[in-house]
């Protein structure tokens, strides 16, 4: 999956709507301390689904809308859009947009979509809010101190087999409630007799 471009509004400091064109040959962004670069990478896993604190260096959901300055008031809500082509050439839009005290909704290509249908999305191409791709701050020491589940985990996110222990987990409890339905029906066709 190839990322073409991020758009922002409102999200952490992005106050004003920013596009940031992800053109191939993209290795890096410079820039002086406090002007951003960490909440680009933040946007890009805000939008893919992730909801964990310490990886958006949040203290709440609602902490990823800009929320104000001296010089101007808070923002009501935050928006992400991110624009990739798959692997077999198909446009995706996902957009991601939290409102104050309304919580987050997504979007797949104008229409409405589950968090799960879009971590599904991203898992089956590989990639997603915890791939490995995304490198942040102290990363790299994390990888060398991970537990063995855990690096286990990074190289099945990187195999793009991460979305399939989320579907087996889905037919597992179905199957569970299957067996409850039926185990149900028997003792009703048993009341019968
Ligand atoms: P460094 O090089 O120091 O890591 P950086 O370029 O990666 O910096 P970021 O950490 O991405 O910068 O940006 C931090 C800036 O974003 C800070 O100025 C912080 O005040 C601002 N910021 C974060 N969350 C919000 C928010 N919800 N509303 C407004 N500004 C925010």
């Amino acid at each position: 999956m190839h990322f073409r471009r991020l758009k922002l509004s409102g999200f952490k400091s992005f106050v004003e709507p920013s596009e940031l064109r992800i053109e191939p040959g993209l290795t890096g962004v410079v820039g002086p301390n406090g002007c951003g670069k960490s909440n680009l990478l933040e946007a890009i896993r805000w939008v893919m689904g992730e909801n964990s604190p310490k990886s958006l260096r949040s203290g709440g959901m609602e902490d990823v809308i800009f929320a104000g300055t001296a010089q101007r008031p808070q923002r009501d809500f935050a928006e992400v859009v991110l624009d990739a082509t798959t692997d077999s050439g198909e446009e995706l839009e996902v957009v991601r947009r939290i409102e104050r005290g309304a919580g987050s909704a997504y979007r797949i290509n104008g229409r409405d979509v589950r968090a799960k249908d879009v971590s599904l999305t991203f898992a089956d191409a590989a990639t997603g809010a915890h791939s490995p791709a995304l490198v942040s701050q102290g990363k790299i020491a994390q990888v060398i101190a991970a537990k063995p589940t855990e690096r286990r985990m990074m190289l099945e996110e990187a195999a793009g087999i991460a979305g399939l222990h989320v579907r087996r987990r889905d037919a597992e409890s179905k199957l569970r409630q299957t067996e409850a339905n039926l185990a149900r029906l028997e003792d009703l066709m048993a009341g019968l007799d």
